[in-house]
């Protein structure tokens, strides 16, 4: 069996990976908070945990991913409001939810379009209120929360451990966050398990603590992980996961809720690191802000995006920029030329699954490819970009969605029209058009029954027009 190594941030180090069971491994996700569409940074963790679950469904005969929509959250809200005052129909509830169906279904798009598969489980926060109240009423019972003017906190200092994950102690995190101060805290590091809500928010009857209901509101946010990794994963499971961001305070408080409630937790701890835009933190204010599905609005295929992400490991902070935008493109391009007809009938390379089994090394696996390509071995190149999901046949339309139909009449009828400038002895024009045919990718070949063409991998169709 492949011995898969991760990097487990609660340990600092890179460790041989052992499941609780292995005929059953499980891995939680933190997934996205549904106000709009998801940006470029957002795809990073989509994509290095599809990697590590397709590596782990490689190996193990059974494997549970879940990845939670965070669907509490002022944003949503907003656009809710904003929608009722401008007369949209229905209640606040039912716009609320309408938004974040249309967010979720935005992101199943974009994220399909990516090549990531979709995790076993993807619950919404909404759906789990009754499971978070109970661990909330479960911490009060054992004086790890109490409430406070209808919020319920979270007790952080009568949790010892607390900063393990992390490797700091509760002062250093103080001196170093901005933990807000309020009236209703014990310290300043309590953290919210439940907050109240006013009529125009929506809300849900509170927990009871001492007896005693804390009234309408909504849950924080750490809670929702918690409560949702227990309900489908039970009592510890194997790899917990999510970026960088979401270390302290997201995960600290995540373990702590779970660990005082009396659960086990994750066994491993994976975070990728932040990505950033031609080498700037990505911000609206700066100008370099983008979706995905800008992206793909703009033609970039979504495997070149993956491509993109791929090349760069993922503990280490990653740029986009054009020009990777550009040479990935050129790669797969050359790729799926060589691959043009193959299937993924053999085993991958040893050498490309060796690469991802060592803690997910995307880099040297992609090296392995270039190393594959080279030797012109077709079969062995599809089959072994399989476990990184590149060169899908599902993914050749999206790549070269021009092939089809029109561009391939305008270069028949291109060729036709060399043919009758051959005859008419007109050879500058002749040689023109096969210039211009070369110059957007096109390359013709004498045959005994005429001319036959193929495309190039670096094909573009835009320097068509203008030839006929
Ligand atoms: P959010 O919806 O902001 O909670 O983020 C969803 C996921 O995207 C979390 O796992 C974040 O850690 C991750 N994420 C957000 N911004 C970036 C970024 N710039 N680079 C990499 N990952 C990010
Ligand atoms: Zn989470």
């Amino acid at each position: 069996m492949t011995e898969i190594k991760l990097y487990n941030t609660a340990v600092r180090d890179k460790v041989a990976f052992q499941p609780i069971d292995p005929e059953h491994v499980k891995m939680y996700v933190c997934g996205p908070t549904v106000y709009d569409r998801a940006h470029i940074g957002n795809a990073r963790p989509v994509i290095v945990f599809d990697v590590l679950y397709r590596l782990l469904r490689h190996v193990y005969p059974r494997v549970t991913y879940v990845r939670n929509f965070t669907d509490v959250d002022d944003r949503i809200n907003e656009t809710a409001q904003k929608r009722k005052a401008a007369g949209a129909e229905g209640t606040l509830e039912e716009l609320i939810r309408e938004r974040s169906d249309e967010t979720i279904s935005w992101y199943h798009e974009d994220m399909d379009a990516l090549g990531a598969l979709r995790p076993d489980q993807e619950p919404r926060a909404t759906d789990y209120i009754d499971e978070m109240k109970a661990m909330i009423e479960q911490l009060a019972r054992d004086g790890f929360a109490y409430a406070r003017e209808g919020h319920v906190l979270f007790r952080v200092r009568k949790y010892k451990e607390y900063g393990a994950l992390s490797g700091r102690s509760v002062d250093d995190m103080i001196a170093g966050a901005r933990v807000e101060v309020a009236p209703y805290k014990e310290d300043p590091m309590d953290f919210v398990l439940w907050k109240p809500s006013d009529d125009d928010l929506p809300g849900w009857d509170g927990p009871v603590v001492d007896g005693v209901s804390v009234g309408r509101g909504r849950p924080g946010w750490h809670i929702e992980c918690s409560a949702m990794a227990r309900a489908l994963l039970g009592d510890g499971f194997d790899i917990h996961g999510g970026g960088n961001d979401l270390q302290f305070p997201h995960h600290e408080n995540e373990i702590a809720q779970s660990k005082c409630a009396g659960h086990g937790f994750a066994n491993v701890w994976m975070h990728n690191e932040m990505l950033q835009v031609e080498g700037k933190k990505m911000s609206k204010s700066l100008g370099n802000f983008f979706t995905v599905r800008d992206l793909l609005d703009q033609g970039v295929p979504g495997e070149v995006i993956r491509f993109v992400f791929l090349s760069t490991h993922y503990r280490k902070p990653m740029d986009w920029t054009e020009k990777k935008r550009v040479e990935a493109e050129a790669t797969l391009r050359k790729w799926r030329e060589i691959a043009q007809n193959a299937s993924p009938v053999v085993a991958p390379d040893p050498a490309v699954i060796a690469a991802l089994a060592d803690d997910l090394n995307t880099p040297l696996a992609i090296a392995e490819l270039h190393r594959i390509a080279n030797s012109g071995d077709a079969e062995l190149l599809v089959s072994s970009a399989r476990p990184l999901a590149l060169l899908l046949r599902d993914f050749e339309a999206q790549f070269w969605p021009e092939v089809d139909g029109l561009s391939e009449e305008i270069i028949e009828e291109t060729i036709e029209l060399r043919q009758r400038a051959k005859a008419m002895r007109d050879f500058e024009k002749a040689d023109a058009i096969r210039d211009g045919l070369a110059a957007a990718g096109v390359k013709l070949k004498d045959t005994v029954e005429g001319v036959d063409w193929e495309r190039d991998h670096d094909f573009d169709p835009s320097k068509l027009e203008g030839l006929l």
